[in-house]
């Protein structure tokens, strides 16, 4: 539901959004960023707390090792620079989840900074969106508005979640459109998540993305001023808010009214955005040094040990897959799109005769049926072993391809997995040459046009030929022998 103005496209056209997000992730850490306790979604409310997240007086902060392991990593991923000195800020002000009364992060001086991503976009090529900063601070609290007998007199606060190890990854104001911002959240998440930094669980809050969106006339060069939007919990509602919260804005404007600089909230059930609070300044924060905490050094050789534990990251998973198996650039996105999938496939296409030919097995036919099903890959009859056989008999052409369906059939019927119902119905295969090419023979005096294509030149017909006789075998016929006898034959 979208409770969008509805102005027209030729109106639309006349503007050019900007957007830049904002996207906050938790790390993977065992403890929180500066005391010993469990970071750990889902404890008991109040469970995971000790006098440094509560803020109590004289509790001192220790930097966690591990959280500067992650954040590093989490830069070098973005492609950033790493300061070697980095500062950590407070910046203060008040809400009751964070007791405190202010937090931890870094201002001028972040671990990370001047990196970039590549998206995909509309016209099917990349885009290099630059991110600005990504830097280290601590997460807040969570205030419980319901679920309690008096929540309409009450709210709860539950300090758990205090001080979880943060980092905040601002993008410059590269992106152009609400495809683009998907995209770039996609590109961004699968990033993070190969780098095994953050489980960028969403609905548990272990990312989350602010959109900072304006808009300017085409062709300006000054940007309109910006409106943050905030509480949307998908990648899908990033899309929507945006997309509102663009044409509210071209609204305004185009009434001769001005945009406004503030905060504002995505209403899903809505579909649109409310005013929260006028967008404070950095300075309404009184950023200073945080005298409890020394500079954070991560000197080059620290910093060239947490780069040597670096995984694979996407881009270059795909570039590698698509040269070592000879994949296409979709097969080696879809295989790629989950690190857990991608591994999968990988230590079984060691063990096939013809990777590519699994891939496409995994993708077109057992992917179809899946799908049809609705049914994961683990759930599934067939399993990628007993797919590689399935792969390495076509390969060798010791069934047919129609032969692959009817066995597939068997097991998604019986549920059974490949070599078991291929030992027990070992599907007929003709493999006599003289039988073939009686049949070869019958086909193709049935069809002169083609036979008078193919000696005209047309190679490509010889395709039509192997599906009229494998078609006439009833799918028994071997192709290879086939393949091979009919070009014999066409060419007498
Ligand atoms: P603030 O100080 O208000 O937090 P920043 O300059 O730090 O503003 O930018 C915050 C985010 O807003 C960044 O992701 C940035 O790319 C984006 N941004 C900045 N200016 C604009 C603009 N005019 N339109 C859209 N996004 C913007
Ligand atoms: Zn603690
Ligand atoms: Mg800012």
């Amino acid at each position: 539901m979208s409770a969008t103005v509805g102005l027209s496209p030729a109106i639309l056209a006349k503007y050019q959004p900007v957007i830049g997000l904002e996207v906050h992730v938790q790390l993977l850490t065992e403890t929180k960023a500066f005391c010993g306790c469990a970071n750990h979604f889902g404890s008991a409310p109040n469970t995971n707390v000790c006098p440094v997240c509560l803020g109590l007086p004289g509790a001192l902060p220790v930097l966690n090792r591990r959280a500067v392991e992650f954040a590093t990593l989490t830069g070098l991923a973005l492609n950033c620079t790493i300061r070697e000195r980095s500062i950590f800020a407070r910046k203060n002000y008040f809400y009751p989840d964070s007791p405190k009364g202010y937090q931890i992060s870094q201002f001028d001086k972040p671990i990370a900074e001047h990196g970039w991503i590549d998206v995909p976009t509309a016209a099917g090529t990349m885009k290099r969106i630059g991110i600005t900063r990504a830097h280290m601070e601590e997460d807040a609290g969570k205030s419980i508005h319901d679920g309690f007998p008096d929540s309409a007199m009450r709210t709860y606060v539950d300090l758990n979640r205090c001080g979880t190890p943060l980092v905040e990854i601002v993008s410059e104001p590269d992106l152009r459109t609400p495809d683009e911002a998907y995209e770039y959240l996609t590109r961004l998440k699968e990033i993070l998540l190969y780098a095994r930094v953050s489980d960028c669980n969403m609905e548990e809050g272990s990312l989350r993305c602010d959109a900072n969106v304006s808009v300017m006339p085409v062709g300006a060069e000054k940007f309109g001023t910006k409106v943050e939007v905030k509480n949307v919990n998908s990648f899908r509602y990033i899309r929507s808010a945006l997309e509102y919260e663009i044409e509210r804005q071209i609204e305004v404007v185009e009434a001769g009214g001005r945009v406004i600089q503030e905060t504002r909230l995505w209403n899903q059930a809505e579909g649109r955005t409310y005013s929260m609070r006028s967008k404070e300044q950095a300075h309404d924060y009184r950023y200073f040094p945080e005298p409890d905490l020394p500079p954070l050094i991560v000197s080059a050789a620290w910093q060239a040990e947490i780069a040597a534990t670096m995984p694979e990251l996407p881009e270059a998973r795909r570039k590698r897959m698509i040269a070592e198996y000879e994949l296409n650039e979709q097969d080696a996105q879809t295989l790629t799109a989950e690190q857990s999938f991608a591994d999968r496939f990988e230590a079984a296409a060691k063990t096939a005769k013809s990777p590519r030919r699994l891939a496409n097995l995994l993708l077109s036919e057992l992917g179809g049926r899946l799908k049809a099903a609705g049914i994961e890959l683990d759930q599934s009859p067939i399993t990628l072993p007993g797919l590689v056989l399935a792969a390495d008999l076509i390969e060798d052409g010791k069934i047919s391809s129609k032969q692959l369906k009817g066995l597939f059939d068997v097991c998604f019927e019986k549920s059974e997995d490949f070599p078991a119902v291929y030992e027990r119905e070992k599907p007929q295969q003709i493999t006599d040459s003289s039988a073939i090419e009686a049949m070869i023979d019958q086909v193709i005096a049935a069809n002169p046009a083609q036979v008078a294509q193919y000696r005209g030149g047309k190679k490509t017909v010889a395709a039509f030929f192997v599906g009229q006789v494998m078609r006439a075998s009833k799918g028994q016929a071997n192709p290879a022998l086939l393949n091979e006898l009919v070009v014999k034959k066409l060419d007498e």
